[in-house]
């Protein structure tokens, strides 16, 4: 499934910031270290980066703790931080993420009937 329609932001959000993205790389010819390898390992990092932010935070104290400004923004660069190497990784890849994402919602929308598991943590087996 790759009904833009469903997004609310559409295509067009997800591809402006690739564009962008790959723009500030090649402009600093950076692309010659964007390997698939080097920006997984990169992406690690920063999802580090925003472990550290909950790191040894009470689960139940994370959505508070968050609410204060400085915390949410520290938290939004982080997300940031991955989101451009996800988008980064993508784009060398030549993966339409958009697409792979409503394919992987669709899949997991079939996978998890609500009426199977509202309210139940999904497990592996
Ligand atoms: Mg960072």
């Amino acid at each position: 499934m790759t009904d833009a329609s469903t997004t609310g932001g559409g295509t067009g959000d997800l591809a402006r910031l690739t564009a962008l993205i790959r723009e500030f790389s090649d402009e600093r010819d950076w692309g010659q270290f964007h390997d698939p390898k080097s920006l997984v390992l990169a992406l690690v990092g920063e999802v580090g980066e925003l472990a550290e932010l909950v790191q040894w935070l009470p689960a139940g104290d994370a959505v508070a703790h968050f609410a204060d400004p400085d915390r949410r923004r520290r938290a939004g660069e982080e997300i940031a931080d991955v989101l451009v190497y996800l988008l980064r990784l993508a784009d060398v890849l030549g993966v339409d993420v958009l697409a792979a994402t409503l394919d992987k919602q669709a899949e997991a929308r079939r996978r998890f009937p609500t009426d199977d598991v509202r309210g139940v943590a999904p497990r592996r087996e």
